[in-house]
């Protein structure tokens, strides 16, 4: 795979990266890593960011599965020993230091785009690197390949803002042969199980195929985190190295969800015969250091199909049937970890939000949306006049005066997410019989 036009890109990388010391690696910030980086290998800055951040979430602390490693999540059978001999930096200098895994990253998209004949004038166009940012995703399918670009650039499209803060924009990525690959979802099939799932079956050394009625009923669910992005692990579960599987995979954006094997099925996704037995596994999209990646959109939407799923096996809606795979009986992992928000989960399975709702009213169109019970919590969305909201819970904030006059009642509308009381049409004013205190 290292051919001879690799190592002369290598010399010419290698004297590029002088600066590429431990005193660029000592700046540590994620803003200067990328711009450094992206000024060395031009590459486009917010390209860089955009990957880093579908593979990290801008996160250098990120400990993938199989070793990738930091910000970038170079691969250890993949980017990385293509970083370690584009830049002449070791593997622990790229997993090490922010800065490294930046500019082992931009060397590697450089290398690719150089592969594919881009010129200098072409560098600076976002919309050219489609072909290298699909390649980043290593040996793939195609369509998952498809998946892994295409998730770059809807957040470039969109913009983040996190460690470092990207505005949104419009994109429309050149993809080439890419462009009849269909996009991830619009012509697979859907799951026959779950149809909102796309249906992207594991390969068959990964799970065991098994008649539910023989091997006994399904008794648990077991919930993970990935340790890697949404488009790595479903090609994870068809590689036939990993060995590895679970039955459905969640997206952290939004909770899209992919299904690699079917329900009768038994995947292997908790390293314990018995417990993979019975049981289905569900992955979600994160690392389990970074509650980042734990977003309402993906426990929603988990969430839903667990509800479906133990009504369908019979399956109790509590934490000792509903469990982590750090609970399995003699787990080496750790998952979901201590971010993963249990009792919203359980809330959810449980159906118990249905006990308070309110339609928005405020004058202004949209009312904010807030982090936490008060006008001093930062605001973390709005939702838009007549909207039928959820309320979880009430507890006492900061006074508000509004529609339905003044009033110091906060609900919580989701995860994290809180509105006053007093721009929601309710069953009465203030607090509500039946809606828990938070
Ligand atoms: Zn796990």
């Amino acid at each position: 795979m290292v051919g001879r036009a690799l190592l002369a890109v290598v010399a010419a990388a290698t004297l590029a990266g002088a600066a590429a010391g431990p005193a660029a690696a000592a700046a540590g910030r994620a803003p200067s890593a990328f711009d450094s980086a992206a000024a060395r290998y031009d590459v486009p800055r917010d390209l860089l960011l955009s990957l880093g951040w579908a593979q990290s979430r801008l996160d250098q602390g990120a400990v993938g599965r199989g070793g990738d490693c930091g910000v970038m999540q170079l691969s250890v059978g993949r980017t990385l020993p293509v970083a370690e001999a584009l830049t002449g930096l070791s593997r622990g200098d790229l997993c090490g230091s922010e800065a490294a895994n930046v500019a082992g990253a931009a060397a590697v998209l450089r290398f690719y785009s150089d592969r594919d004949g881009l010129s200098s004038a072409a560098r600076s166009d976002v919309n050219r690197w489609y072909g290298p940012v699909a390649r980043f995703a290593g040996p793939v399918d195609d369509s998952i390949a498809r998946l892994f670009a295409d998730t770059v650039y809807d957040q470039l499209a969109a913009g983040f803002a996190g460690p470092a803060r990207v505005a949104a924009r419009p994109v429309a990525p050149e993809r080439g042969r890419f462009e009849d690959v269909p996009a991830w979802g619009t012509a697979s099939e859907r799951s026959p199980d779950h149809p909102p799932a796309v249906w992207a079956p594991a390969h068959k050394d990964n799970y065991e195929v098994a008649n539910r009625e023989k091997s006994g009923p399904i008794d648990f669910v077991v919930i993970h985190v990935t340790q890697g992005s949404y488009a790595g692990t479903i090609a994870w579960f068809k590689n036939p190295e990993s060995e590895v599987s679970a039955h459905y995979t969640f997206r952290s954006s939004d909770g899209a969800v992919t299904q690699s094997v079917r329900e009768k099925d038994i995947g292997w996704h908790a390293a314990n015969k018995d417990y993979n037995a019975r049981s289905i596994g569900i992955e979600h999209e994160g690392f389990i250091e970074n509650p980042a990646w734990f977003t309402d959109a993906m426990y929603r939407s988990s969430a839903a199909l667990t509800r479906i799923l133990t009504r369908e096996y019979g399956i109790p809606r509590d934490r000792k049937h509903i469990i982590g795979h750090g609970e399995v009986p003699t787990a080496d992992h750790t998952d979901p970890g201590p971010y993963w928000n249990w009792t919203y989960y359980l809330e959810l399975v449980n159906g118990n939000f249905l006990k308070g709702t309110g339609i928005v009213d405020t004058p202004t169109g949209r009312l904010n949306v807030r982090g936490g019970p008060g006008t001093g919590s930062p605001v973390v969305g709005s939702v838009a006049d007549g909207t039928k909201v959820t309320i979880f819970c009430q507890r006492a904030g900061s006074k508000v005066t509004g529609t339905f006059g003044t009033s110091t009642v906060w609900n919580r509308i989701g995860m994290d997410r809180w509105v006053s009381s007093t721009y929601l049409r309710t069953s009465q004013p203030g607090f509500i019989p039946r809606v828990p205190r938070c």
